[in-house]
């Protein structure tokens, strides 16, 4: 197993192998590019005569919008909505802005209770925005839970403007921006005429084509009990693929770990019996935001929503080691290491 390693794209994490052009016979070397945006160190990976061209492409699309959606940045456009909040504004966006918005709200509509883009004011009152972070006051919370209610946002798609409706709300596309980025960065990469590439965005991983050999991608998950190591390896074309866990940021109050995908019921983070989502589908955007939702959803939950759709495969990892799979990824998926403590089941129709 260990000869694989360096072939491997590794979801959650930053790095993507340099040497994932250097396994085998394969000779041909990627253009890569490696650069910081919305807070994660990101690379981007594109072979043949127009890589070079096509990850900087791809590293100007995340950039921009970076520069469009960043909550921390006050000059964005997410700033300025999230300033204009119940002051009756309707604040002129983007339309990717706007679409991302739109697409966020149908997500908290399509997992209520799971999912809600408005869930900024909560992620403020654990300090995870900034370093300070720390376990509320029940009144702080409830303060900040009360400023929670997707349905408070309006967008309009064809103004392209948006609106918060009450004082003090704000909107967090930290859970779809990455996974938007990346098919901006896939159009940007096709766009320059690039057919094989690897896009890792830190928890979002696209694969375009096929490896220059013509094998599959394989595409590593985190372990989640210890992010050196892998869960498993998927064999993947043409997918993308987003990973949302509890150890992907946390702090450490009195013993107990708390992480940042907030169960908007409770305003405590979640705490469904799963340490990792995967999700995987040809929809970027999709991915990320099931990846966070599910996890706040859990197992039962997860596998019923998969099981309504044929658009997704999932892979869950339950705080008691096991490995869900769905079964559309049952031919590409296997352990990494077989004695590494976690069995798996194949989840069925
Ligand atoms: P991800 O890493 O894609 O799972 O996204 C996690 C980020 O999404 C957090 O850092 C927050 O910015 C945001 N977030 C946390 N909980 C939720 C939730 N229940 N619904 C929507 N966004 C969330
Ligand atoms: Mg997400």
């Amino acid at each position: 197993m260990k000869h694989r390693i360096s072939f491997l794209l590794l979801t959650g994490i930053f790095l993507l192998c340099a040497g994932c052009a250097a396994y085998g016979a394969v000779q041909e070397e990627p253009a890569s590019l490696q650069f910081f945006s919305m807070d994660t160190v990101m690379t981007v990976n594109a072979y043949g005569p127009s890589g070079e061209d096509g990850v900087q492409a791809a590293r100007d699309a995340v950039n921009r919008l970076d520069g469009l959606l960043s909550r921390t940045d006050p000059d964005s456009q997410i700033s300025q909505l999230n300033a204009h909040a119940g002051d009756g504004t309707a604040v002129p966006v983007d339309p990717d802005t706007a679409e991302l918005l739109s697409f966020a709200q149908s997500v908290s509509q399509l997992l209520p209770g799971d999912f809600d883009v408005t869930i900024a004011p909560v992620m403020d009152a654990w300090g995870f925005t900034t370093e300070a972070r720390h376990v509320p006051s029940a009144e702080e919370l409830s303060a900040a839970l009360a400023l929670v209610d997707g349905s408070q946002l309006e967008v309009d798609a064809d103004n392209a403007t948006a609106r918060l409706l009450q004082s003090g709300m704000e909107v967090d596309l930290g859970a779809v921006a990455k996974g938007f980025a990346a098919g901006k960065a896939e159009e940007a990469l096709r766009e320059a005429g690039v057919e094989r590439a690897t896009i890792d965005l830190g928890g979002n991983v696209t694969v375009i084509g096929t490896r220059p050999d013509g094998n599959p991608w394989r595409v590593a998950v985190k372990d989640p009990q210890n992010t050196e190591s892998y869960l498993c390896v998927l064999e993947l074309e043409d997918v993308t693929l987003s990973t949302s866990g509890g150890y992907e940021r946390y702090f450490e109050e009195d013993g107990v770990r708390y992480h940042h995908i907030i169960d908007p019921k409770t305003g405590y983070p979640a705490d469904s019996g799963l340490q990792s989502v995967t999700v995987v589908t040809a929809n970027h955007v999709l991915a990320d935001a099931l990846s966070t939702a599910l996890f706040v959803a859990g197992e039962e939950e997860a596998i019923d929503f998969w099981r309504g759709r044929e658009d997704i495969e999932l892979v869950l990892c339950t705080d008691d080691n096991r490995v869900v799979v769905t079964e559309g990824l049952e031919e590409v998926f296997q352990l990494y290491d077989p004695d590494g403590g976690y069995t798996y089941e194949i989840a069925r129709r």
